[in-house]
């Protein structure tokens, strides 16, 4: 049985107070393969746009895939880009990075999704990098059009480099055409729907629900768009990761030794994190750390 998942709202640390509707991590569901974190933004108009200034990552690498509206961002390796809908930022942080997000007065509405990629334990210590894809690789499946971010479906192959065996892609489908997505069977998936309603093997997902396929569970994903709206949702997949992590604000770990020491090194304005050079101005402290112990999982 397909399991359903309602996100949690959360604040980040903007400063316009908009809720992030979040999928990952989940009490019901704390990882699709590498993927650990998923935040769905929006639709919000842009005047209550999102500004969060300068805070850092590490051992991850951050997807930004926007719907709508226009978001710059900085970073400490010196990236200035411009992301718009149907292109992609993927930043690598590995040992540290810092970065800042802003969105432009442009359009009307801003959208997007924000994912993290866990690193696996030989790669998390490499040099940060960015990199921006304006044009990815675009897939029909029958009635389906399917726009592939990250990893390969059906021939069609992102050229973003990812270190684990994993699948992102926005799909898109009208209403009264049902289509077939192979999937991998010893893979696990899971299908945001960001717009419109779906049946997702026969389960019936509302908007900003997260279905769940376990692996072995499904050969293939039988999809169909319910109710008067064109479905626009999110389809991850992955290998199931086979490391423990330790997650904690921004910063992946293996131990709470290792997030303590980040999230000191943070706060000391360390140059392992870099510097940005923005409008926004100013940066985040990491917060207080729990009175619990942070463990793997
Ligand atoms: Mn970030």
């Amino acid at each position: 049985m397909t399991k359903v998942i309602d996100p949690r709202l959360v604040k980040i640390s903007t400063r316009t107070e908009v809720d992030i509707k979040r999928s990952l991590p989940h009490a019901a569901l704390k990882r699709i393969g590498a993927w650990v974190f998923l935040d769905h933004f929006g639709p919000t108009v842009q005047v209550d746009g999102m500004v969060v200034a300068a805070h850092p990552h590490s051992g991850l690498q951050t997807v930004t895939w926007p719907f709508a509206g226009v978001v710059d961002h900085r970073d400490s390796v010196g990236s200035s880009q411009v992301i718009r809908a149907g292109q992609l930022n993927l930043m690598t942080a590995g040992r540290g990075v810092a970065h800042s997000e802003k969105s432009q007065p442009v359009g009307d509405q801003l959208h997007a999704v924000q994912l993290w990629i866990a690193l696996p334990d030989l790669e998390r210590n490499r040099d940060a990098s960015f990199e921006h894809f304006g044009d990815l690789p675009v897939l029909e499946l029958g009635s389906l059009t399917a726009r592939i971010f990250i990893g390969e479906l059906n021939g069609a192959r992102s050229p973003a480099r990812v270190f684990s065996p994993l699948l992102g892609a926005e799909l898109r489908l009208s209403t009264g055409a049902p289509a077939t997505v192979p999937l991998r069977p010893d893979w696990e998936y899971g299908l945001l729907v960001v717009r419109g309603s779906a049946l997702v093997n026969g389960t019936l997902v509302s908007p900003d629900q997260l279905a769940y396929l376990e692996p072995g569970e499904a050969r293939q994903l039988e999809l169909e768009a319910t109710g008067s709206d064109d479905l626009l949702a999110v389809l991850l997949g992955g290998e199931p990761f086979a490391e423990q992590i330790v997650m904690w604000w921004n910063f992946i770990g293996r131990t709470a030794e290792e997030i303590v020491e980040m999230r000191e090194l943070w706060n000391a304005r360390d140059p392992r994190f870099g510097e940005v050079i923005d409008e926004v101005g100013g940066w985040i402290p990491a917060p207080d750390l729990p009175n619990a112990t942070l463990r793997a999982r």
